[in-house]
């Protein structure tokens, strides 16, 4: 085997589930993903009831049509009163022959139990996926737990589909029937594509206003979605549809459950959901503001934290169309990813929150260097080392056209003389960040792209080395999502020399999010803002494009 095939194997083996059902059939089980199946390196998941999945007719060729006739049951709804799909479906991680389907029953959005309304009685669903929006050609089904001990949440593994094909798919129990999801598979891994579209956001603030984004990302109809974290802030509060119904900031599993439900259940966010395949990772707020590893934000808030941080990764992985492992004993969850479309790009999907080191001197707001000796700390962490061999090795063995590195937090360097913006950045890491650099400049790559949340300001700006600010080679290429309905910082922006901070782009006032065309000549960016969010629809519109060229570093305002 030669290095590179090592690499790449490294690579999918972050890939559990297709491990999983790899190890399965070793066992001589099918194709019957088993969560419980664990092996000797894998963190102990905690024990999933046995899925099934089933291929109806004779595959996606098939011209028959499959009638609900034909299908096996859905599996009773005893002790579901009511539709138990208010949080709707969704879709994500894609591969070439597979995609994970995801809902969670949920008939009460305020339970405090944590349950959604269904009690502490284990369930299950009946999935199909067809190649038609009216399910007269159902390619796939399949019955999947429902555990009261996940939320009642559901991941379906629906896999042997076509590569890089658009499905639909829906879940039943009982009598009820959830809403239609449409879907897509990757191209395989080898396949020339002519070109991707896809959004990216972040930072959605349920109390500050309606997602008014979104209806235009389902207008789009992007091949897929990424999301780069603050997708639940921990705030309780809000009026009227945006109100959070918790009285203080959550903490248990049950808390947090109902905070996503207050989240989810947004018509919205929902059509985004089940219109393309999401990629997801987090930041700080689907915890807490600004934690770091297991350290709270305040220090007077430490005590539990362990606790809470479990609570919160769990219903994390209960919440999302995630292909990971559900949390290990010890609480943690590995997020951190990889996935690839074809030859035109791979994205490493990273977790800058886990691991990552404390925030230097005390985590301010406009923390002066000159101040702060820690900051030289060749120690400090964003990914963690094993996350940043992962990446090194990962970037190493890139060979796409476009390498993506979807995560959380700006990596371009936001200084004002000696006085850095936030240390909770990349900016606060600076060896962490050379490390980053300097393993990009490594690997040869040329053209790569660096999506980026949490800020609530959309921007694009050139990385260099070693991490100057208008000098130095361009080793890659930041794009940085507007909020969805996080609050921006006003017109700080306007009258601001650009060029002299080395950004191609900035807007820290508008809510929106980022859409890009990729081919193999051009990576093309759409910074989409909307008018308002103070109601539910609003018109959006392109602030900006800016556009990489393959093969030529630098980001060019169009
Ligand atoms: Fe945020
Ligand atoms: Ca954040």
């Amino acid at each position: 085997m030669t290095s590179e095939e090592e690499l790449r194997r490294d690579l999918s083996q972050r890939v559990l589930l297709h491990r999983r059902r790899f190890l399965a059939l070793l066992a001589g089980t099918g194709g019957a993903v088993v969560l419980g199946a664990c092996s000797s390196d894998d963190p102990a998941p905690k024990p999933k009831p046995e899925a099934t999945t089933t291929t109806t007719g004779a595959g996606p060729t098939s011209t028959t049509s499959t009638t609900l006739a034909d299908l096996a049951e859905a599996p009773s709804a005893k002790g579901i009163e009511s539709d138990p799909f208010l949080l709707g479906v969704a879709s994500g991680d894609p591969l070439p022959d597979s995609v994970i389907l995801w809902t969670r029953l949920t008939t009460d959005l305020a339970d405090p139990t944590g349950f959604g309304g269904i009690g502490d009685t284990d369930h299950a669903v009946l999935w199909e996926v067809s190649t038609d929006e009216d399910f007269t050609d159902i390619v796939k089904h399949g019955t999947e737990p429902a555990a009261a001990e996940f939320g009642h949440s559901v991941h379906a593994d629906a896999h042997g589909l076509e590569a890089d094909t658009w499905y639909w798919y829906r879940f039943r129990i009982g009598d009820h029937t959830s809403p239609v999801g449409k879907t897509r598979t990757t191209p395989k891994d080898d396949a020339s594509v002519d070109e991707l579209t896809f959004a990216f956001a972040s930072c959605q603030l349920r109390t500050a206003g309606h997602w008014t984004a979104y209806p235009q990302v389902v207008a789009d109809e992007p091949d897929l979605i990424l999301f780069l974290g603050d997708y639940i802030y921990e705030y309780p509060g809000g009026t009227g549809e945006l109100a959070i119904p918790l009285k203080a900031e959550p903490v248990t599993v049950a808390d947090y459950r109902v905070l996503y439900a207050a989240y989810q259940r947004d018509a919205n966010l929902q059509a985004a959901h089940a219109i393309a395949p999401w990629v997801i990772t987090w930041d700080d707020h689907e915890v807490e503001n600004n934690y770091a590893a297991g350290t709270a934000e305040k220090a007077e808030d430490q005590a539990g934290f362990e606790a809470r941080r479990v609570a919160a990764y769990q219903a994390f992985w209960e919440s999302h169309p995630i292909r990971i492992d559900p949390p290990a004993e010890d609480g943690s969850l590995e997020v951190y990813r990889w996935f690839r479309y074809g030859t035109l790009a791979e994205f490493f999907v990273l977790d800058g929150r886990q691991y990552r080191s404390d925030q230097v001197c005390g985590d301010q707001v406009g923390t002066n260097a000159k101040d702060c000796p820690d900051l030289a700390n060749p120690e400090h962490t964003m990914l963690g080392p094993e996350q940043e061999q992962w990446l090194a090795k990962g970037l190493k063995a890139a060979d796409a056209t476009w390498t993506v590195l979807a995560q959380q937090t700006v990596v371009k360097s936001l200084v004002l003389g000696d006085v850095i913006l936030n240390v909770d950045q990349w900016d606060g890491y600076p060896a962490a960040r050379s490390r980053l650099l300097d393993s990009i400049y490594q690997a040869g790559l040329q053209n790569v792209v660096v999506l980026t949340g949490d800020i609530h300001a959309g921007g694009a700006a050139d990385l260099r080395m070693p991490n100057a600010t208008t000098e130095g080679e361009i080793v890659a290429h930041e794009l940085v999502a507007p909020g969805i309905s996080s609050p921006g910082f006003g017109d700080i922006a306007k009258g601001l020399d650009l060029a002299a901070f080395g950004l191609a782009y900035a807007n820290f006032e508008d809510n929106g999010y980022v859409r890009c065309t990729v081919t193999r000549d051009t990576w093309t960016t759409e910074f989409v803002i909307v008018d308002s969010i103070a109601t539910e629809t609003s018109p959006a519109s392109v602030d900006a494009t800016v556009e990489i060229k393959a093969g030529t570093p630098g980001i060019t305002r169009i």
